[in-house]
């Protein structure tokens, strides 16, 4: 088993689920592999406390006690532009067992796959870039090469967030998130929200005496379907890979009380796509304009409106603002690599924020990330650490 293999199914072995343990402990392994390659190594523990307390903060979906930070330096000979690659040592959980074919942290390997959670999202983009940092120190670019490895991206971002706070900036940056060796230099955005249906509760058996608040949601729901129809009907030149970039989807719906009365009230969750260059607040407005017509039209509802609550997480869309990070990646890849925007968020847009011009690009299909039998061809982790590798030549010279 080569290197690369070896060092990629060690890390799948490790369950680093947000949150766990094992996503604390992945960072001190990570820190001793920089140590033993030479790099400056820069571990810490995040101040969560303070951190979630900033205005900015982008949010974090499960408890920690405790987190750290992780970046390994190379530094340049001097004079050059720095680049970091970000990526995340969080995991999302396994889900259904039953669904896998194997232990999902087994790490297995079989021809050119690593299988198990995180492989593909983003272990095997980890290992890329950790790889092409190594390949770099024979070349000694005059720019800093920088690794990152960052924690709770799969739940707001709390990692680069603080990354970011303790002071870590770079010219560009990538992220080796899985695009099937994609370009991809935009993110969509995508808000959380909540609908309040009012009914009038009564017993079923004489419900025409009531209002059912599942009935009244009907002609809401059909609304939010034909904004979203609208919104994705002439998008961003990025975004045409995708049949729906702006997917607005109700998650959860909660309603009545018991199965002989009409529900008086219907609580329903979301999630909705915001596009490339809008405000959060424009998207904001557009989904409210949708439910207040929807309400408008139906004589009850015009009486007792349905309520639109914005809670939880709030990713804004983001896009590299530098093309010339852009091209230069394309041109490390050495192909004709396809050029997309992401329909969901990731750290790019903390970074984008920071200023720091960044793209994601990476090994394994975004289709096998958080699904069971993740996997990672391997050949795919090797050509994109080249093209990394190749990329800071340039990028750093
Ligand atoms: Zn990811």
């Amino acid at each position: 088993m080569n290197e690369l293999t070896e060092l990629l199914s060690e890390l799948v072995r490790v369950p680093s689920v947000g949150g766990t343990a094992q996503e604390a402990g992945i960072q001190t392994m990570l820190a001793d592999w920089m140590r033993d390659e030479g790099l400056e190594v820069d571990l810490w523990e995040l101040p969560l406390a303070k951190l979630t307390a900033l205005p900015a903060f982008p949010g974090m979906e499960v408890p920690r006690d405790r987190a750290y930070g992780l970046v390994g330096r190379l530094p340049g000979t001097g004079g050059g532009q720095s680049l970091m690659f970000n990526g995340h040592v969080d995991v999302v959980p396994p889900g259904n067992l039953s669904a896998w074919a194997d232990d999902p942290f087994s790490g297995r390997v079989e021809g050119d796959r690593v299988y198990g959670r995180g492989a593909c999202d983003m272990k095997g983009g980890l290992v890329a870039a950790l790889l092409a940092v190594r390949e770099l120190k024979r070349a000694r670019p005059r720019g800093d090469v920088l690794v990152a490895c960052v924690v709770g991206e799969e739940d707001g971002g709390v990692g680069t967030y603080g990354l970011l706070e303790r002071g870590w900036r770079a010219d560009a940056c990538v992220i080796p998130e899985p695009t099937g060796l994609a370009v991809v230099p935009a993110n969509a955005g995508a808000l959380t929200f909540r609908l309040r249906v009012t009914g009038s509760s009564t017993h079923a058996a004489r419900r025409t005496g009531g209002v059912s608040a599942v009935e009244k949601f009907l002609p809401v729901f059909a609304a939010l379907r034909e904004l979203e129809a609208d919104r994705n009907r002439d998008v961003d030149p990025l975004m045409r890979a995708w049949d729906t970039p702006y997917a607005l989807e109700i998650g959860t719906v909660h309603a009545g009380d018991w199965s002989s009365s009409v529900p008086g009230e219907l609580v329903a969750e979301g999630r909705y796509g915001v596009a490339l260059d809008e405000t959060p607040q424009q998207a904001k407005a557009a989904l409210e304009a949708a439910v207040a017509a929807a309400c408008a039209a139906d004589p009850w509802l015009a009486e007792h409106p349905v309520t639109v609550e914005w809670w939880g997480g709030q990713f804004v869309p983001a896009r590299n603002p530098n093309p010339a990070l852009t091209d230069a990646l394309v041109a490390a890849t050495g192909v004709t690599p396809e050029q997309w925007g992401a329909p969901y968020g990731s750290d790019l847009r903390l970074l984008a924020a920071a200023g720091i011009p960044t793209v994601q690009y990476g090994p394994g299909a975004i289709e096998l990330a958080h699904a069971p039998d993740e996997y990672v061809p391997i050949s795919e982790v090797s050509a994109a650490s080249a093209t990394l590798a190749r990329l800071a030549a340039t990028h750093c010279a």
